[in-house]
């Protein structure tokens, strides 16, 4: 039978805007010493916003944009919304087909400009590179610069090349700094896990206040940062909001949702922060302390 006061502590945490899937999740809330955090979504507020449009000499800013649209409009991603809306908005987009989703890396289909049916990449400096796609030193510097401000460069290549970038960048909520200083203060060490550019994850790590940092990790990756850490002893709560983080939820000794994130991560994890704010995750733990300590 489950003790009553496991029950009285769900339903605390309920009022908490805390949904704990069962009463002996808060078993292993309780021993967490490690607090992965997913940067886009979690952290940061996931909408992102599109900055600047840099196209190689040569290119029409706007039709490098339009086309951009079209390859992102087959993309849920929050970089992709955030590059289709504006095109949209800028005029029709022109037809894209076979679209195909990279995770983690970006979004490739078949635009037709004019009377050319053009292949397009559009995503992260690597992909085009793993792709042999040449990169003018243009576009390599406006790659650079966009990441030293903190944005996230994306990159567009047609007939072989980077043909311009477009820089977009998310904010950090404003209530994780203090979310972070509470984890602490509960004892945990808060880890910064993220397939962005660590020049950017770096930079939203300082604004927050955590030391450790884990960039540029495919999705497919996420997990095998969890389990090394396990492997080091470390007893690990990850907090996430993407489809991608659903593995490394489920790995996570304790795997906390967003609310305001994806099912797949809801379903995945064993705690749901209703509102998406992150200072629910150390009023959880404490929440699980208590009502453990009023058993044992
Ligand atoms: P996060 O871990 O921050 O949620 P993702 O794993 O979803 O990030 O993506 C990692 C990186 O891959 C992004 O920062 C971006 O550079 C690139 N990327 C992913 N999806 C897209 C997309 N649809 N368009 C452009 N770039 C993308
Ligand atoms: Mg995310």
């Amino acid at each position: 039978a489950t003790p009553t006061a496991l029950l009285v502590g769900t339903g605390r945490g309920a009022q908490l805007g805390i949904l704990i899937k069962g009463p002996e999740v808060l078993e292993s809330t309780r021993r967490v010493d490690t607090i992965v955090l997913d940067k886009t979504g979690t952290v940061t507020t996931g909408t992102m916003t599109l900055l600047d449009v840099h196209a190689s000499p040569g290119v029409d800013s706007g039709q490098l944009l339009q086309v951009a649209g079209a390859v992102e409009d087959g993309s849920e991603h929050p970089i992709a919304r955030a590059i289709a809306t504006v095109a949209k908005k800028a005029g029709p987009l022109p037809p894209a087909e076979n679209f195909i989703n990279l995770e983690g890396r970006g979004v490739e289909a078949t635009v037709t400009v004019g009377d050319q049916r053009l292949p397009v990449l559009v995503g992260r400096a690597s992909l085009l590179t793993d792709r042999g796609i040449t990169v003018p030193a243009a576009v390599e510097a406006a790659r650079t610069a966009a990441e030293q401000a903190g944005q996230t460069a994306v990159l567009v290549a047609w007939q072989g090349r980077a043909q311009g970038v477009l820089t977009v960048a998310d904010a950090v909520k404003d209530t994780s700094a203090d979310a972070i200083t509470q984890l602490r203060q509960l004892g945990l060490t808060p880890v910064l896990l993220t397939g962005d550019n660590a020049t950017v994850a770096c930079q939203v790590a300082d604004q927050v206040g955590i030391d450790e940092v884990v960039a540029e990790v495919l999705p497919a990756d996420k997990v095998a940062v969890i389990e090394r850490l396990q492997a080091d002893g470390k007893t690990v709560a990850m907090v996430g909001d993407g489809v991608n983080d659903a593995p490394a939820l489920a790995q996570a000794d304790l795997g906390l949702a967003m609310g305001t994130g994806t099912d797949a991560a809801i379903e995945a994890a064993d705690l749901t922060l209703v509102s998406g704010d992150l200072r629910a995750a150390g009023d959880a733990i404490r929440l699980a302390r208590r009502t453990l300590a009023t058993i044992k």
